[in-house]
Protein backbone atom coordinates (compact mmCIF):
# COMPACT_ATOMS: atom_id res chain seq x y z
CA UNK A 1 0.00 0.00 0.00
CA UNK A 2 1.32 3.25 -1.14
CA UNK A 3 0.89 6.79 -0.51
CA UNK A 4 -0.32 7.27 -4.28
CA UNK A 5 -2.66 4.67 -4.63
CA UNK A 6 -4.62 6.41 -1.92
CA UNK A 7 -5.52 9.21 -5.11
CA UNK A 8 -4.22 11.50 -2.70
CA UNK A 9 -3.12 15.02 -4.81
CA UNK A 10 0.49 15.97 -5.91
CA UNK A 11 1.06 18.27 -3.19
CA UNK A 12 0.26 15.78 -0.60
CA UNK A 13 2.60 13.46 -1.72
CA UNK A 14 5.56 15.82 -1.74
CA UNK A 15 4.82 16.70 1.80
CA UNK A 16 4.14 13.34 2.72
CA UNK A 17 8.12 12.54 0.66
CA UNK A 18 9.78 14.89 2.39
CA UNK A 19 8.43 13.91 5.62
CA UNK A 20 9.77 10.99 5.36
CA UNK A 21 6.58 9.44 5.55
CA UNK A 22 7.26 5.91 3.19
CA UNK A 23 3.68 4.42 3.08
CA UNK A 24 0.36 4.83 5.10
CA UNK A 25 -0.28 3.51 8.55
CA UNK A 26 -3.01 1.13 8.87
CA UNK A 27 -5.16 3.68 10.22
CA UNK A 28 -4.58 6.01 7.08
CA UNK A 29 -4.77 2.98 4.48
CA UNK A 30 -8.81 2.71 5.60
CA UNK A 31 -9.64 5.90 6.65
CA UNK A 32 -8.53 8.05 3.65
CA UNK A 33 -10.48 6.60 0.84
CA UNK A 34 -13.65 6.35 3.30
CA UNK A 35 -13.24 9.87 4.48
CA UNK A 36 -12.39 10.82 0.37
CA UNK A 37 -15.83 9.10 -0.16
CA UNK A 38 -17.54 11.14 2.08
CA UNK A 39 -18.80 8.44 4.67
CA UNK A 40 -19.31 9.27 7.79
CA UNK A 41 -16.63 7.68 10.29
CA UNK A 42 -16.22 5.81 13.60
CA UNK A 43 -12.79 5.19 14.02
CA UNK A 44 -10.71 3.39 17.21
CA UNK A 45 -7.76 5.14 17.14
CA UNK A 46 -4.50 5.27 19.66
CA UNK A 47 -2.18 8.19 20.09
CA UNK A 48 0.38 7.33 17.95
CA UNK A 49 -1.32 5.48 15.21
CA UNK A 50 -1.00 8.19 12.53
CA UNK A 51 -4.58 9.24 13.31
CA UNK A 52 -4.18 12.89 12.64
CA UNK A 53 -2.78 12.51 8.95
CA UNK A 54 -6.12 10.13 8.88
CA UNK A 55 -8.32 12.59 8.76
CA UNK A 56 -5.93 16.04 7.69
CA UNK A 57 -4.88 14.56 4.46
CA UNK A 58 -8.02 14.00 2.97
CA UNK A 59 -9.15 17.44 4.64
CA UNK A 60 -6.59 19.27 2.89
CA UNK A 61 -7.64 17.31 -0.29
CA UNK A 62 -11.16 18.76 -0.11
CA UNK A 63 -10.27 21.97 0.48
CA UNK A 64 -7.37 21.88 -2.27
CA UNK A 65 -10.49 21.11 -5.09
CA UNK A 66 -12.51 23.99 -4.09
CA UNK A 67 -13.38 25.99 -6.48
CA UNK A 68 -13.16 29.32 -4.20
CA UNK A 69 -12.19 30.32 -1.34
CA UNK A 70 -14.80 31.43 1.40
CA UNK A 71 -14.05 33.17 4.70
CA UNK A 72 -15.96 30.79 6.92
CA UNK A 73 -14.76 27.88 7.90
CA UNK A 74 -15.77 24.69 6.11
CA UNK A 75 -13.79 21.91 8.40
CA UNK A 76 -13.99 21.49 12.03
CA UNK A 77 -12.10 19.35 14.27
CA UNK A 78 -12.98 19.45 18.01
CA UNK A 79 -10.38 18.38 20.30
CA UNK A 80 -10.22 18.14 24.13
CA UNK A 81 -7.29 20.07 25.10
CA UNK A 82 -4.98 23.16 24.15
CA UNK A 83 -1.80 20.78 23.53
CA UNK A 84 -3.82 19.02 20.76
CA UNK A 85 -4.90 21.87 19.50
CA UNK A 86 -1.80 23.21 18.67
CA UNK A 87 -0.32 19.85 17.89
CA UNK A 88 -3.23 19.03 14.78
CA UNK A 89 -3.01 22.62 13.31
CA UNK A 90 0.85 22.21 13.20
CA UNK A 91 0.12 19.06 11.30
CA UNK A 92 -2.80 20.52 8.93
CA UNK A 93 0.50 23.32 8.41
CA UNK A 94 3.18 20.55 8.11
CA UNK A 95 1.10 18.61 5.01
CA UNK A 96 -0.40 21.70 3.36
CA UNK A 97 3.05 23.45 3.14
CA UNK A 98 2.88 23.06 -0.82
CA UNK A 99 -0.61 23.35 -1.29
CA UNK A 100 -1.48 25.49 -4.22
CA UNK A 101 -3.38 27.66 -1.39
CA UNK A 102 -1.80 27.58 1.83
CA UNK A 103 -4.67 26.48 4.23
CA UNK A 104 -5.57 28.90 6.32
CA UNK A 105 -5.96 27.63 9.93
CA UNK A 106 -7.02 28.72 13.11
CA UNK A 107 -5.62 27.05 16.35
CA UNK A 108 -8.77 27.81 19.24
CA UNK A 109 -8.17 26.88 22.84
CA UNK A 110 -8.56 28.52 25.83
CA UNK A 111 -6.09 30.19 28.53
CA UNK A 112 -4.87 32.66 26.41
CA UNK A 113 -5.86 36.13 24.92
CA UNK A 114 -8.61 36.28 22.35
CA UNK A 115 -6.73 38.81 20.24
CA UNK A 116 -4.47 36.83 18.18
CA UNK A 117 -7.52 34.15 17.87
CA UNK A 118 -10.08 36.79 16.80
CA UNK A 119 -8.08 38.46 14.64
CA UNK A 120 -7.03 35.09 12.65
CA UNK A 121 -10.67 34.10 12.43
CA UNK A 122 -11.60 37.35 10.91
CA UNK A 123 -8.72 37.48 8.62
CA UNK A 124 -10.69 34.40 6.98
CA UNK A 125 -9.98 30.52 7.70
CA UNK A 126 -10.92 27.11 5.90
CA UNK A 127 -10.01 25.12 9.17
CA UNK A 128 -11.08 25.25 12.81
CA UNK A 129 -9.26 22.97 15.47
CA UNK A 130 -10.59 24.25 18.82
CA UNK A 131 -11.18 22.87 22.42
CA UNK A 132 -15.32 23.11 22.54
CA UNK A 133 -15.00 26.16 25.01
CA UNK A 134 -13.17 28.13 23.30
CA UNK A 135 -14.63 27.73 20.40
CA UNK A 136 -18.26 28.64 22.04
CA UNK A 137 -16.42 31.64 23.09
CA UNK A 138 -15.09 32.72 19.30
CA UNK A 139 -18.40 32.21 18.00
CA UNK A 140 -20.47 34.12 20.94
CA UNK A 141 -18.05 37.38 20.37
CA UNK A 142 -19.37 36.91 16.32
CA UNK A 143 -15.52 36.15 15.05
CA UNK A 144 -16.46 32.78 13.68
CA UNK A 145 -19.98 31.60 12.17
CA UNK A 146 -20.33 28.06 11.63
CA UNK A 147 -23.00 27.86 8.97
CA UNK A 148 -20.77 26.77 6.29
CA UNK A 149 -19.10 23.92 8.01
CA UNK A 150 -19.11 20.42 5.54
CA UNK A 151 -17.17 18.18 7.69
CA UNK A 152 -16.81 17.33 11.41
CA UNK A 153 -14.16 15.80 13.00
CA UNK A 154 -14.16 14.74 16.88
CA UNK A 155 -10.51 13.89 17.89
CA UNK A 156 -10.04 11.69 21.01
CA UNK A 157 -13.90 11.67 21.85
CA UNK A 158 -13.54 9.56 25.03
CA UNK A 159 -11.17 12.30 26.04
CA UNK A 160 -13.67 15.53 25.41
CA UNK A 161 -16.79 13.56 26.94
CA UNK A 162 -14.39 12.28 30.04
CA UNK A 163 -13.32 16.08 30.63
CA UNK A 164 -16.73 17.22 30.73
CA UNK A 165 -17.04 18.74 27.58
CA UNK A 166 -20.45 17.23 26.68
CA UNK A 167 -23.29 20.26 27.11
CA UNK A 168 -20.91 22.61 24.95
CA UNK A 169 -20.80 19.22 22.19
CA UNK A 170 -24.11 19.54 22.24
CA UNK A 171 -24.36 23.40 21.93
CA UNK A 172 -22.00 23.16 19.27
CA UNK A 173 -23.25 20.31 17.25
CA UNK A 174 -26.36 23.21 17.26
CA UNK A 175 -24.44 25.41 15.72
CA UNK A 176 -23.42 23.42 12.37
CA UNK A 177 -25.47 23.09 8.90
CA UNK A 178 -27.26 19.60 9.69
CA UNK A 179 -26.02 18.10 5.91
CA UNK A 180 -22.47 17.67 6.85
CA UNK A 181 -19.82 14.49 7.17
CA UNK A 182 -18.82 13.12 10.60
CA UNK A 183 -16.00 11.50 11.65
CA UNK A 184 -15.18 10.49 15.25
CA UNK A 185 -12.67 8.70 16.47
CA UNK A 186 -11.54 7.49 20.05
CA UNK A 187 -9.19 5.34 21.83
CA UNK A 188 -11.86 4.02 24.15
CA UNK A 189 -15.24 3.35 23.43
CA UNK A 190 -17.01 3.69 26.65
CA UNK A 191 -21.04 4.03 26.72
CA UNK A 192 -21.35 7.65 26.20
CA UNK A 193 -18.69 7.80 23.06
CA UNK A 194 -20.87 4.96 21.39
CA UNK A 195 -24.26 7.26 22.47
CA UNK A 196 -22.41 10.00 21.24
CA UNK A 197 -21.14 8.17 18.10
CA UNK A 198 -24.72 7.07 17.31
CA UNK A 199 -26.45 10.36 17.70
CA UNK A 200 -23.97 11.94 15.83
CA UNK A 201 -23.37 9.80 12.73
CA UNK A 202 -25.02 8.81 10.13
CA UNK A 203 -24.46 5.01 8.59
CA UNK A 204 -20.78 5.22 9.91
CA UNK A 205 -17.96 2.90 8.25
CA UNK A 206 -16.37 1.25 10.89
CA UNK A 207 -12.46 0.94 11.75
CA UNK A 208 -11.55 -1.05 14.50
CA UNK A 209 -7.88 -2.00 14.12
P1 LIG B 1 -0.71 10.67 15.61
O1 LIG B 1 -1.19 9.29 15.94
O2 LIG B 1 -1.56 11.35 14.62
O3 LIG B 1 -0.45 11.50 16.83
O4 LIG B 1 0.72 10.52 14.86
C1 LIG B 1 1.82 9.92 15.50
C2 LIG B 1 3.15 10.27 14.83
O5 LIG B 1 3.33 9.49 13.63
C3 LIG B 1 3.29 11.70 14.40
O6 LIG B 1 4.54 12.15 14.86
C4 LIG B 1 3.28 11.69 12.90
O7 LIG B 1 4.12 12.68 12.37
C5 LIG B 1 3.78 10.31 12.56
N1 LIG B 1 3.19 9.72 11.33
C6 LIG B 1 1.90 9.81 10.94
N2 LIG B 1 1.68 9.12 9.80
C7 LIG B 1 2.87 8.56 9.46
C8 LIG B 1 3.31 7.72 8.36
N3 LIG B 1 2.46 7.32 7.43
N4 LIG B 1 4.60 7.35 8.34
C9 LIG B 1 5.46 7.76 9.31
N5 LIG B 1 5.12 8.54 10.35
C10 LIG B 1 3.85 8.94 10.45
Amino acid sequence: MSFESLALPNFLLRSLEKLGYAEPTPIQAEAIPLILAGKDLRAAAQTGSGKTAAFALPILQGLSAAQEQSRKPRYLVLVPTRELAVQVAEAFERYGEKAPNMARVLAAYGGVGYEAQMKLAYSGVEVVVATPGRLIDLVERRSLELDEVELLTLDEADRLLALGFSEELNQILDMLPPKRQNLLFSATFPQGVVSLADALLKEPARIEL
